[in-house]
């Protein structure tokens, strides 16, 4: 029977508006001309009045007839209208978003017809835009759910589709008969539709058919404008209502749908042998019909799944995919910014990628084409210069992207549900999975992924979060004698997860792919719940929070994809410390990226009242005009809340400060996935419990805390003390002239001046606080020892630090520095006779802070050396550090040099970046 009959007998509005004109032969139906019939169209009086004898639906049950017209003698030359002189073309909601788009569509598409050449496209419902926010399929589904529960607003609904499709048919076809026929079809779905919405609205339910008929209108819609537009272009068109065509059963789980390849391939037959060999199809995305008969779906996004059943039905040589990206990326580029474009992909890779939730594509979109071979390209409407990516048998890049990614993209599934069922009476018992997935399976349930622990004790699985309950249920159920007789203790059901998948060919015999992924998730904080790798080591998937999803997948990317480790960082204090580091970032930044593959990008500034927060990065030539003009207040809970959010991988703050309220919050921030670099000596200095408390955390949570610049300035102190520890040394004593300011004092003591006159000295070349007893006092040097004290495992506090002080007693309670130094001159005398006994014996006096670790003490004093000691060399505001251990026992480790001063300190806190960015990954 031909489609022109069949419409007219059943008389529905649901079908073809394109139908034959003209026998011009004996073989109408394969070689007729084809255009709209206007006599079919019932013209409604207005646009927005809908016609009052509108057609009947046809949403009922409508059997499929065995395929009468492909008789032996036609199904030869029908056959032949197959090949590869076909080519699909598949535009997306966002390319039929406007009249504009629908225009350029079809022109692209009348172009391509030539002799040689004939075109399938198939289209997708109008997509949002700029100018109308309204995405047809949401809004039609929603219309659905309004009356199902009787909430007359699905009028509103109605009107806006109406409206929507009246004014893009207007703008794309002008006042002509297209336009009248379009829109007289259009009004007669409407009251149609409206009929049928009340229904379900007296009734307070939906059915499943119902809801398929009424959601594939909006691909009909925009089918006949688009073929409608390219008939105005002079092509010859014809219009495929796919329910006409193609034959799907659902899957066993119910999530899809599988083709039925046989009826669908004769319904094809059907179709041509009624409509005639066309050069240009433009056939309806995502509808079509069950065996039995009733409208239905390829379930969201259908729409690349009805191109690659097209082109396997039409046995086409390529399937073009067009849509709103210049292809497939490695991850959702809209959570992941450094998302890169693959060139070309398999049809493995495109499957398990689109079925772990990357929905560029439809999950089963590859099989059809893979089937026959059938390269796909995805391609960017809205840039067409892009290649796009071709998904074939083979990716072409696999050499390229071997050495550096074994792995192609990343998706994740979001908001499932983890059920965890558990017991002893599991183990070594034949058949637990078994009941357990046919549990879920008869409760319609779809598992997304399964874990088993090896012993047997838990088999864990995920479904889709609201299917949680549901789950627990059906198992508390089927598993009531285990539960009691205790073989099952428990079936945990824990919501709020998501699945992160990493998929790749180039994993296959690989080794270490599932290490390095998990280490960079360990590295960015994230709690892994649960872990599968197929067998076919096309993909991993591990389960983690939900609330993690985003940063796991930029943590895993950037460690896969980018040849640079990308460090946003925060610094706290930007006066001589912090600024000359920002100037230091600026000058290195460029060959940083270049050489180490090491991307800085400073996103925030906080100094002790203005923040400056900059989503994509601070301009290190301008920051401080930025942070006078642009800056919030200064809120350090909201600069770790801005960073921990930030979508770059890792991030770190540098507290420049000398105060304690950066450092009372490191360990918040460390708990938000935020490493910190200091040279403040307050949190090593401090209460030992929050000092202890970052150091668990940075053992356990892989959340690094470094502070090479609170000892020693840029000298290599606390590296070189760690190093010494880890490689199994023994600390028995550490000794070192600590503070730049009494090395000084101390090294220029003894030319013949008194005391206070080599302090004076020392403040007027600002060697020394503004109030020198700062630094005469010991407590400086104090706190140096303490964290020098706790690297060895001495968990001293500061009051447990015996300090010499080198402020007079009478002096400390003086108010004004001033005042001290006007009185410094009457205590000359005891330093005076201190240095005399001292040189009688050959010797000098240093100020030296210690850690003996053999009598677990530290302390701070003013001691004597021999005149050939290394401590007598020094010269200048240098630091030494002396390391006697059980290897350089004879002969201590010395580390010397400068030990005080900007440039130094902030060259420590840059070395301490660097170490972290070698941590997080960057090459050596
Ligand atoms: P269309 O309407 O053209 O079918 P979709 O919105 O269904 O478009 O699919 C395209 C969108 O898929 C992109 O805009 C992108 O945000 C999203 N997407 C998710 N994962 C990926 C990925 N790995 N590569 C490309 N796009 C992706
Ligand atoms: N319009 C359908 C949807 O939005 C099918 C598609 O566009 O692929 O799910
Ligand atoms: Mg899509």
């Amino acid at each position: 029977m031909r489609t022109s009959q069949r419409l007219a007998q059943r008389g529905t509005a649901e079908s073809a508006c394109l139908v034959p004109r003209r026998p011009s032969c004996p073989h109408v139906h394969r070689h007729g001309v084809w255009q709209l019939q206007p006599s079919l169209v019932a013209v409604p009086p207005a646009v927005h009045g809908a016609s009052a004898k509108a057609r009947k639906p046809n949403f009922a049950t409508q059997a499929i007839s065995p395929p009468a017209a492909a008789s032996a003698d036609n199904h030869e030359a029908i056959s032949g209208v197959r090949g590869a002189h076909w080519q699909i073309h598949k535009f997306g909601g966002t390319c039929m978003a406007s009249a504009d788009r629908i225009r350029a569509a079809a022109e692209l598409m009348v172009a391509g017809v030539g002799p040689d050449a004939s075109t399938c496209v198939v289209v997708s419902a109008m997509g949002n835009h700029p100018t109308s926010p309204i995405k047809v399929t949401d809004l039609i589904l929603n219309m659905i759910k309004k009356a199902s529960r009787q909430d007359a607003a699905f009028l509103v609904d109605l009107a806006a589709l109406q409206e929507k499709h009246v004014e893009t048919a207007k703008q794309l076809l002008g006042q002509t008969k297209e336009l009248t026929q379009f829109v007289a079809s259009l009004m007669d779905d409407i009251t149609n539709l409206k009929a049928m919405l009340q229904a379900m609205s007296i009734a307070g339910m939906s059915t499943e058919a119902f809801s398929d008929f009424v959601v594939g209108h909006g691909e009909l819609w925009s089918g006949r404008l688009f073929a409608l537009c390219c008939r105005q272009l002079g092509a010859d068109v014809a219009f495929m209502d796919t329910r006409d065509v193609l034959v799907v059963t659902p899957t066993s789980d119910g999530a899809s749908v599988d083709l039925d390849e046989q009826l669908s391939n004769r319904r094809m037959d059907d179709w041509f042998n009624a409509n005639g060999p066309c050069k240009l199809v433009v056939a309806t995305g995502f509808i079509a019909r069950s065996r039995e008969g009733t409208a239905t779906t390829l379930k969201r996004n259908g729409s690349d799944f009805s191109a690659t059943i097209m082109g396997a039905l039409l046995r086409s040589r390529h399937i073009t995919i067009w849509t709103d990206v210049d292809g497939v990326y490695s991850a959702d580029p809209r959570k992941v910014p450094e998302a890169v474009c693959l060139p070309s992909m398999t049809y493995h890779e495109a499957w398990e990628l689109s079925y772990f939730g990357a929905n560029v594509l439809h999950p089963r979109t590859t099989l059809p084409a893979m089937k026959y071979h059938i390269p796909i390209t995805i391609r960017n409407f809205f840039n067409q210069g892009a290649p796009g990516t071709r998904i074939s048998d083979f990716a072409s890049d696999m050499e390229v992207y071997q050495g550096k990614a074994t792995i192609k993209g990343f998706a994740t599934i979001d908001n499932v549900t983890l059920i965890n069922v558990e017991g002893t009476g599991m183990v070594g018992v034949p058949g637990i999975a078994s009941r357990i997935f046919s549990s879920v399976r008869d409760a319609g349930i779809n598992v997304i992924m399964i874990s088993q622990a090896s012993s047997e004790q838990s088999i864990c699985f995920a479904v889709k979060g609201g299917d949680g309950d549901a789950a627990r249920q059906v198992l508390s159920d089927r598993f009531a004698d285990s539960i009691a007789a205790g073989r099952v203790s428990a079936i945990q059901v824990i919501p709020h997860c998501c699945v992160l998948a990493a998929v790749g060919q180039g994993m296959v015999a690989r080794k270490g792919v599932a290490a390095t992924m998990m280490g960079a998730l360990a590295k960015a904080n994230v709690n892994i719940k649960a872990i599968a790798q197929g067998s076919s080591e096309y993909n991993i998937t591990v389960l983690i929070d939900q609330v993690d999803s985003e940063r796991a997948l930029r943590a895993v990317h950037s460690r896969f994809y980018l040849s640079d480790v990308p460090i946003g960082v925060g610094i706290v204090g930007p006066g001589l410390i912090g600024g000359t580091l920002i100037t230091q970032l600026r000058e290195q930044r460029q060959q940083l990226k270049k050489e180490f593959g090491i991307d800085l990008r400073l996103l925030a500034v906080a100094s002790s009242n203005k923040m400056l927060l900059r989503e994509t990065g601070v301009d290190l030539d301008n920051w401080k005009q930025e942070l006078e003009e642009k800056s919030v207040p200064c809120d350090l809970d909201k600069l770790g809340n801005f960073l921990a959010t930030h979508y770059i991988p890792n991030r770190v703050i540098v507290d420049c400060t000398a105060s304690d309220a950066p450092a009372s919050k490191y360990i918040n921030w460390m708990k938000e996935g935020i490493h910190v670099v200091t040279p403040n000596k307050k949190l090593g200095s401090g209460s030992l419990d929050q000092y202890q408390a970052v150091r668990r955390m940075q053992r356990e949570g892989y959340i690094h805390f470094f502070y090479e610049g609170t000892v020693g300035a840029g000298l290599p102190v606390m590296g070189t003390l760690k190093h010494l520890l880890e490689t199994g040394d023994k600390i028995i004593k550490i000794e070192g002239i600590l503070s730049g300011t009494l090395s000084y004092i101390f090294n220029t003591f003894g030319d013949g001046r008194p005391f206070s006159e080599v302090v004076l000295d020392a403040k007027s070349k600002g060697y020394t606080e503004p109030d020198p007893r700062d630094d005469l006092n010991g407590t400086d040097v104090a706190r140096k020892v303490c964290i020098l004290a706790r690297e060895c495992g001495l968990m001293l506090e500061m009051d447990s630090i015996p300090v010499e002080s080198l402020v007079p007693e009478p002096l400390r309670a003086v108010a004004s520095s001033a005042e001290y130094m006007a009185r410094l001159p009457d205590f000359d005398g005891e330093m005076d006779a201190k240095l005399r006994e001292a040189e009688s014996s050959g010797e000098c006096l240093r100020y030296v802070g210690v850690v003996d670790a053999q009598t677990g003490r530290g302390s701070v004093e003013l001691r004597r050396y021999p005149k050939s000691h290394p401590f007598a060399q020094l010269q200048g505001s240098d630091n030494i550090i002396s390391f006697t251990t059980s290897r350089y026992f004879k002969q201590p480790l010395i580390v010397r040099g400068p030990g005080a001063g900007a440039d130094v300190t902030a060259a420590g806190v840059f070395s301490d970046l660097l170490r972290l960015a070698a941590y997080l990954g960057a090459p050596s």
